[in-house]
């Protein structure tokens, strides 16, 4: 079996593996490329169709998709991490424009997959935030829908649905309503990187797989088989970064994963719901969220971990206690599921930025071009990546080079913030992390009393205000 395949459940439906040539000595391009995932290959596709002219190499250490981008959730979202915190004070109409542009972010993404004939199950059936399990999930979830209306947001992008309506929708025993916006699509992630390789390739884009990049500065990168000199350089590693420094600076591997079920029967789907694509999630402050695959699988996720130092993760051999607690979070959220057979478990490194929000940015001193630090929310932000640094590698004013989360004019180190040394953020992390445990732990807890669900709820609040402080 090819060692690829294992991955994930994607990349094992994924078709051929066989990967492209690697790169056999030194060349020169206009710009180079580090990465064969979403953000790489996104940002290739719009300067080789705006620029036919351009040169470009891509040099990816795997195989195209990899990364992220072939083990991922497959939420096409209509949105970006932080986006209340750089949208929603914004005054008028820019607010407009922007929520516009992250709006159409699947629709972007449908359109390119149908002019290019991939085939990656892309499905526009919306997002549903529910309050799956305990009460406190329903106020928050208000809370939170009244924040993006008084952000902008209407009742079109985002509305509240009751029990009964959320019924027609999918169908969650104790569900108290739920969050509905149309602007998220799913998808099968690993058709998606790969499609997407192989129409850049079709452009013209020469990737190189199997080329590990061991080192990088302006105007040049090297791997062991040849040195690539080139007008711009893009590195597009996400949660790889501290392999190359400086990058691991400013963008922090986080660990995500997954589990699927077998492909469940028609019975059991009616049960379910989730007949036109809609992606789910339960609306705790760990995310937990799924799709219904093409396959009529359940794929199904639930919250990550750090290893101290930023140290990557390589083997996703799920432990029991890994499996197990996914097992038991989609049994609560879906008794029905609770023996069901699970075929995959997999999960992957993602890149977290200090300010918890993804940058495009453009250092023309250092002629570099970035984008990154998405969190679990790279899989659509990478396409609007794409199409912003192309328009800042070109030198084009468009809508996308007018966001908040664009830099220009500033280096990578003036630009971005830093993560804080070692122990600081291992101890930060665990905090954070076991006052939402806690958390979850008191609310999912029916008898536990009133003041002790307060002290967890404040406590995993306070924490969460300083992450993001
Ligand atoms: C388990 C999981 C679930 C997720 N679910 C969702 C979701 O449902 N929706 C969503 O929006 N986001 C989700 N995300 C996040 C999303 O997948 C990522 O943000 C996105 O795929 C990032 O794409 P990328 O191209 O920037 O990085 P990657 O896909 O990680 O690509 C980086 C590439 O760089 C290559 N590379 C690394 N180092 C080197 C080197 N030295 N030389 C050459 N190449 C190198 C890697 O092999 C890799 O192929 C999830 C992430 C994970 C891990």
């Amino acid at each position: 079996m090819n060692r690829w395949r294992g991955i994930s459940l994607w990349m094992d439906g994924a078709g051929d593996m066989t990967p492209r040539p690697a790169l056999a000595g030194d060349i020169t391009v206009d710009i180079a490329i580090i990465g064969a995932g979403y953000t790489g290959l996104w940002t290739a596709y719009y300067l080789k169709t705006r620029a036919p002219g351009l040169n470009i190499a891509v040099l990816e250490a795997e195989t195209a998709g990899y990364g992220a981008s072939g083990r991922n959730g497959g939420w096409v979202m209509g949105a970006v991490l932080g986006e209340d915190r750089m949208v929603g004070h914004l005054p008028e109409p820019r607010r407009r424009e922007s929520w516009g542009l992250l709006h159409g972010i699947p629709d972007e993404v449908g359109r390119v997959t149908q002019a290019e004939g991939m085939d990656c199950d892309f499905r526009k059936g919306g997002t549903l935030y529910c309050a799956a399990r305990y009460p406190e999930q329903e106020t928050r979830l208000r809370n939170w829908l009244k924040a993006l209306h008084a952000e902008g947001q209407t009742e079109a992008d985002a509305r509240w649905l009751n029990p009964a309506e959320l019924t027609q929708e999918l169908r969650i025993p104790r569900a108290l309503g739920a969050v509905y916006t149309p602007h998220c699509a799913t998808i099968q992630p690993a058709k998606l990187v790969r499609g997407l390789a192989d129409a850049v390739a079709r452009l013209g884009v020469k990737i190189y797989e199997q080329s590990r990049v061991t080192g990088w500065a302006p105007g040049e990168v090297r791997t062991a088989q040849g040195v690539v000199q080139a007008d711009w350089v893009v590195p597009a590693v996400e949660g790889y970064a501290g392999e190359l420094p400086p990058l691991g600076d400013y963008q922090l591997p986080v660990q995500s994963m997954l589990i699927a079920t077998e492909p469940l029967p028609e019975d059991v789907w009616a049960g379910i719901g989730l007949a036109r694509g809609q992606s789910f999630s339960e609306f705790s402050r760990q995310v937990t969220y799924g799709q219904r695959t093409a396959d009529n699988r359940l794929a199904f996720g639930a919250r990550g971990g750090y290893r101290f130092g930023g140290k990557l993760r390589t083997d996703f051999t799920l432990t029991a206690a890994e499996e197990g607690l996914r097992r038991y979070l989609l049994g609560e959220i879906f008794p029905q599921l609770k023996g069901v057979e699970i075929t995959h478990r997999w999960g992957g490194n993602l890149g977290m930025s200090r300010r918890f929000q993804p940058h495009m940015l453009l250092d023309s001193k250092n002629r570099i071009a970035i984008s990154g630090g998405y969190g679990g929310e790279g899989v659509g932000a990478s396409n609007l990546g794409g199409r912003t640094l192309a328009d800042l590698i070109l030198g084009r004013d468009s809508l996308e080079t007018r966001q908040p989360w664009v830099m220009k004019d500033k280096t990578m180190q003036q630009a971005l913030r830093k993560w804080e040394p070692e122990p600081l953020r291992w101890l930060g992390y665990n905090a954070i992390i076991t006052s939402f445990v806690h958390e979850d732990k008191v609310l999912a807890n029916k008898h536990a009393a009133p003041w002790r669900r307060r002290m967890a709820r404040a406590l995993a609040e306070r924490m969460q205000g300083l992450m993001q402080g």
